[in-house]
């Protein structure tokens, strides 16, 4: 069976780089789920339907073809054979992600994508539910997580370097609806799956949360 490594937790909790980075030590490709849904709520809202409206959206799900091709520097989303991981990044198809994300038929429709790439391919595989849901048998578990304010500061970070006037009050509100969201939804709710180790990275730079995240990898994938 090839490696499979779930990594799960919130939002901004440092998971896309940390995952993408312990890939590439490890020799795994890196599989972002969030940019599946994320290519669901982008295609909702051009569409122009409610993606908190199961009703609206579950009609669309047979118009889309999501496809992953992974790169040298990372991972490409296709949404109908176009390439959309720029255009997925928004803050409005953040909200439209977690929206869709708790109707049951669109995690089901994303489920076999998942799979399949973890049946076929020694992955480090980043979520909310990879290792509650997807991949209850990966052979590494891990819950990442960091203080909303710890995860607020860096997002916030990164979004003022394309838009100056992204407030750091907004950025930690929308985090905080977007953990609620996620944790209390019906429909695989971001939570440790039990067999996971935890690694909280608040107060740690990105070299110590990638040797602690490592250290775990290593000891559990013996
Ligand atoms: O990880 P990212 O922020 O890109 O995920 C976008 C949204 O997709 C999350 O807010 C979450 O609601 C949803 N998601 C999910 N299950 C996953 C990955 C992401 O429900 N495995």
């Amino acid at each position: 069976m090839p490696l499979n490594i779930a990594i799960d937790g919130p939002a901004g909790a440092g998971k896309s780089t940390l995952a993408k980075a312990a890939a590439k030590e490890l020799g795994c490709i890196y599989v972002d789920t969030g940019a599946l849904y994320r290519a669901v709520g982008l295609f909702a809202l051009r569409r122009g339907a409610d993606p908190g409206d199961a009703a609206a959206v579950l009609p669309l799900l047979p118009l889309i073809e999501i496809s992953l091709q992974f790169a040298e520097n990372g991972q490409r989303v296709f949404l109908n054979g176009e390439d959309v991981s720029e255009a997925i990044r928004t803050p409005e198809a953040s909200d439209a992600s977690s929206k869709v994300s708790s109707h049951p038929a669109v995690r089901s429709f994303l489920l076999d994508l998942q799979r399949d790439l973890a049946a076929k391919n020694n992955v480090v595989m980043d979520g909310r539910d990879i290792g509650t849901v997807i991949l209850p048998n990966a052979q590494v578990k891990i819950f990442l997580t960091a203080s909303p304010e710890e995860r607020a500061r860096r997002r916030w970070r990164e979004l003022v370097e394309k838009d100056t006037t992204a407030r750091f009050e907004d950025v930690l509100a929308a985090i905080l609806e977007r953990d609620a969201r996620d944790s209390s939804r019906a429909a695989a709710p971001l939570k440790p799956a039990p067999d996971s180790i935890l690694l909280d990275t608040t107060g740690l730079d990105f070299s110590q949360s990638l040797e602690g995240l490592l250290k775990i990898a290593g000891k559990a994938a013996k």
